[in-house]
């Protein structure tokens, strides 16, 4: 059986301080989880939390990867820079990169090609704004960001990781009902075993305000595989519950 993965997102939080004893407190209690776990770090931090995580089970994330293989992009950070790091996976498309950085699904697409092409495995963001939900366009507009990507990376998209976070659930304690992510995740599903015959052991993860209330039940959906958690990722304790859920 597929294990779930369960990846925190720091966003722009955190300090030399503050991580390290994150990060203490969580591998203290960590044991020999059930599920894959990984932590998203600004990337100015990648090098302290190598050093913190070597020899953990923790996987260590970046948040982004520029879409360029590098040169004169100042304030990029490329894919190879980050494999000095030894990071396993990298975020692209985050809705916040999408809505503050007016990163285009082309751009996510080729940012997903970078990370591959040096080892590492995106996690591909697509979802949905409240406008978009209300006006019935969340299967259209999850497909269109997914098929951008699918048709960058044609038989390599069976390497990659979805998750699945509707914009209007991100950061505002609103959740996706299990019923209203699984009906979004077997959409997704459906799309990439159109396109892979490999599709089934892609990782679909929910994101947004999953917590150590709510994590069972979105986990307990048969295509989710797993979860991207913001808020929930700096606190330890709930992050650990999480990751006990992910059974
Ligand atoms: C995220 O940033 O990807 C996220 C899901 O945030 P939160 O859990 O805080 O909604």
């Amino acid at each position: 059986m597929k294990k779930k993965l369960i990846a925190g997102n720091w966003k722009m939080n955190g300090s030399l301080a503050a991580n390290e004893r994150l990060l203490r407190a969580i591998l203290a209690e960590l044991g020999q989880p059930a599920c894959q776990v990984a932590v998203a770090v600004p990337s100015a931090y990648l090098a302290q939390c190598q050093a913190l995580l070597a020899g953990s089970v923790i996987d260590l994330a970046a948040q982004d990867v520029s879409a360029q293989e590098g040169g004169a992009f100042t304030g990029e950070i490329s894919a190879v820079m980050l494999k000095d790091f030894a990071v396993r996976y990298a975020i692209v498309g985050h809705s916040e990169r999408r809505q503050y950085h007016g990163e285009s699904d082309e751009t996510v697409a080729l940012k997903a090609q970078r990370a591959l092409s040096s080892g590492i495995t995106p996690i591909v963001c697509v979802g949905e704004t409240l406008a978009e939900r209300e006006a019935g366009r969340t299967d259209e507009v999850v497909k269109r960001q997914l098929a951008a990507v699918i048709h960058a990376n044609g038989h390599c998209v069976s390497e990659i990781v979805v998750a699945y976070e509707p914009v209007w659930a991100i950061g505002t304690g609103k959740t996706a009902s299990p019923e209203q992510a699984q009906q979004v995740h077997a959409v997704l599903r459906a799309q990439l075993k159109a396109a892979s015959s490999s599709a089934d052991r892609i990782k679909l993860l929910y994101g947004g305000s999953m917590n150590a209330t709510n994590a069972a039940s979105l986990l307990a959906q048969p295509d989710i595989d797993g979860g991207l958690i913001g808020g929930a990722a700096l606190k330890a304790p709930d992050f650990l519950t999480i990751i006990a859920t992910a059974a």
